[in-house]
């Protein structure tokens, strides 16, 4: 058995069935992150495992024991929230310390614990200031260090990361993964971001409508995505998603794109290359160039009217209102069935 098992678990509200018989198992150690877009249930799936929402049906397995209708207090989990939840009259010695104190457990293995966890995040210089004189990323550090130690089982992240500005998102980012290195502890992250999973994942799970679409690592999903829908969510900019129609004669050519009639061949935007007209499979006309310096996003617009992305790396020389040729590497295509299902990558 898994460190951390979900065995078929539902939440309804009222009746919606916000989770719909979920099953994954995670191993100790283990970074995952579950995203999705927004409503797809994964707060709710990871308030469901914290014990902050009851679970309807199903089974809930941590270390061996059943903590299914388990109090909150008594899972041995650690969440830290996007607000942070700091009290904020308190110091952030005495905000660390506070679930050890009510615990019972002494003032002197405290004292060792929250110089040890404000050591590790870069706090120490702060502990008796109250959180109000610390900045967004000292904050959220302040709530991580508060979950660091109690040394829970699991951490529980909730979009730590949503109320920083950019800069200080990819430095906290980078942290929390350093920090995941060093304590090696099981974590549970939830995110919108898919940047975020994955740059810090060592599995991904994707939802969607309150159940898994695919689970695997960072490049498992972007290489060989299930279907359209988690083909499409990972990876930035988007697949480009053609009517298996729009190839023609070229189609039969495909692997298995006979049994894709009526479906879609996805490829991702570094693997069309422009060329000139007619050296491609597909004439296009580009809409407009997008030049990020160390590469190039062209944009096109096929015929039929099926939008097309490449990204190169250097400077595009084309420019908007030319006809070109595109070209798609036959090793990256994936076909997509009618149902939106992989047929072969
Ligand atoms: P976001 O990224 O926007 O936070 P999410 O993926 O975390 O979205 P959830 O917050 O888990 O999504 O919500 C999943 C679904 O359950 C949504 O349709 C939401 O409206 C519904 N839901 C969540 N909490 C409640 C609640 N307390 N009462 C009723 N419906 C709820």
């Amino acid at each position: 058995m898994s460190f951390l098992e979900l065995k078929g678990i539902e939440k309804f509200f009222g009746e919606h069935r916000a989770i719909k018989g979920v099953d994954l198992s995670i191993e100790k150690g283990e970074f995952i992150v579950f995203v999705g877009p927004s409503g797809c249930g994964k707060s709710t799936l990871l308030r469901l495992i914290a014990g902050l929402e009851e679970i309807d049906n199903g089974q809930l397995m941590l270390d061996g024991r059943e903590i299914t209708h388990a109090p909150s207090s008594k899972r041995d989990l650690a969440m830290v929230f996007q607000s942070y939840a700091l009290y904020p009259h308190m110091t952030v010695a005495e905000n660390m310390s506070f679930a050890l104190k009510l615990a019972g457990v002494d003032k002197q293995v405290i004292k060792e614990k929250v110089e040890r966890a404000a050591e590790i995040l870069n706090l120490s210089r702060y502990l008796e200031r109250t959180p109000r004189a610390l900045s967004g990323g000292q904050r959220q550090r302040v709530a991580i260090g508060r979950a660091i130690v109690r040394a829970p089982k699991v951490f529980l992240f909730d979009e730590p990361l949503s109320n920083l500005d950019a800069a200080l998102r990819v430095q906290t980012r980078v942290e929390i993964a350093k920090l995941h290195r060093e304590l090696g502890a099981t974590t549970i992250y939830v995110t919108h971001d898919q940047v975020e999973a994955m740059t810090m994942a060592d599995r991904v799970v994707v939802l969607r409508d309150g159940a898994i679409e695919q689970v695997g690592t960072p490049l498992e999903l972007y290489d060989r995505p299930q279907n359209k829908f988690v083909a499409q969510f990972i990876g930035m900019p988007q697949m480009n998603m053609l009517p298996v129609a729009e190839f023609g004669s070229y189609a039969d050519t495909l692997p298995a794109a006979k049994q894709a009639v009526g479906g879609h061949i996805g490829v991702r935007p570094e693997h069309v290359i422009v060329t000139n007209p007619g050296e491609g499979q597909l004439i296009a006309t580009v809409d407009f160039v997008e030049s990020l310096g160390a590469e190039s996003l062209v944009y096109a617009t096929t015929p039929h009217g099926v939008q097309v992305v490449s990204k190169q790396s250097g400077r595009s020389v084309v420019h908007a209102g030319d006809t070109i040729g595109l070209k798609f590497e036959q090793d990256w295509m994936h076909v997509f069935d009618s149902e939106g299902q992989i047929a072969s990558h």
